[in-house]
């Protein structure tokens, strides 16, 4: 995908791994708008980028949902959706808030759906488009105080499966990234959570499984992936094989599949 002149929607823009994806795609030249709840922070990312800030609670069903007509009204079409917003849950399943598990669904695994449902028909309508999925090393295994948090991104990791059948034939590339620890406010928060995470989180420094990113190497891997069109950012790459190993079943589907023709947009109205 060329990024030159491409409209990128980056979610979840307003710090972190978000920010970085806006400067990212901006410095390889594409106009980019972010989303995010904070606005003051996200209108300073826009003004940085040259883009443009829209302020949106991606847990409330309605605004999702209007989300894309509303960008591409105002903006024109998006080129590339970046899922990058999420929120992390850092409490046992038997404590853990049931508000945060809902949230954490519908921010994490929900919006990234039914904004793709709303961006996809247009992408292939135009013969162009990109969607990239900010997913996490959470989403290959279950992970102690972070069931729902696991559990959406291992969802995330089946919806961008599904979509790569879905698309196959077509232009519209899915690119979902996967990472372990990103030097961000959401890695501190899980670094300062309960004594059973922070336990977890001392084993698997000590097997030396989960070097940090900084959010900047990142975003530049993913801007990278985009415009070739690879369908996996992965870090650490020492846990390659765990990712290969969850990888596998969905690639027996891919080859049990070859020859059968899918067509993405069955059933339209
Ligand atoms: P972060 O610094 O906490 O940033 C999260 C972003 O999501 C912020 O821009 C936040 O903006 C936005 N967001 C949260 N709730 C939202 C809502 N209801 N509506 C709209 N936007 C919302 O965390 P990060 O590390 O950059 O995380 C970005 C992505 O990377 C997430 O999907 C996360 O799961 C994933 N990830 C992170 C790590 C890590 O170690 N940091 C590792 C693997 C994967 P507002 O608060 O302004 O709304």
């Amino acid at each position: 995908m060329e990024l030159d002149g491409a409209r990128v929607l980056v979610t979840g823009g307003s710090r972190g791994i978000g920010a970085c994806l806006a400067r990212a795609y901006a410095a390889a030249g594409a106009q980019v708008v972010v989303v995010a709840r904070s606005g003051d922070d996200l209108r300073a990312v826009a003004a940085e980028v040259g883009g443009v800030a829209h302020v949106a609670d991606l847990a409330d069903a309605e605004v999702v949902d209007g989300l894309i007509a509303a960008i591409e009204e105002a903006h024109g079409p998006v080129d590339v959706l970046v899922s990058n917003a999420g929120i992390e849950t850092v409490d046992p399943v038997a404590t853990v808030a049931p508000d945060q598990v809902r949230t954490a669904t519908r921010v994490n695994l929900e919006a990234p759906m039914v904004l793709t449902r709303r961006v996809l028909p247009g992408m292939l309508g135009r013969n162009r488009g990109a969607l990239v999925f900010t997913s996490s090393l959470a989403g290959t295994a279950g992970f102690p105080g972070m069931g729902p948090y696991c559990a959406t991104k291992a969802g995330l990791n089946n919806f961008a499966s599904t979509l790569r059948i879905e698309l196959k034939g077509t232009p519209i590339r899915t690119t979902l990234v996967a990472p372990g620890p990103v030097d961000t406010r959401m890695w501190d928060a899980v670094e300062a959570a309960s004594p059973s995470v922070q336990r977890t989180s001392t084993r698997f420094k000590r097997l030396l499984l989960i070097p940090k990113i900084s959010p900047e190497r990142l975003a530049g891997r993913v801007v990278a992936a985009t415009a070739a069109g690879r369908r996996h950012v992965r870090h650490p790459r020492r846990l390659t094989l765990n990712f290969w190993l969850g990888e596998a079943p969905r690639r027996i589907t891919e080859l049990a599949l070859a020859g059968v023709r899918i067509d993405p947009l069955d059933r339209l109205d």
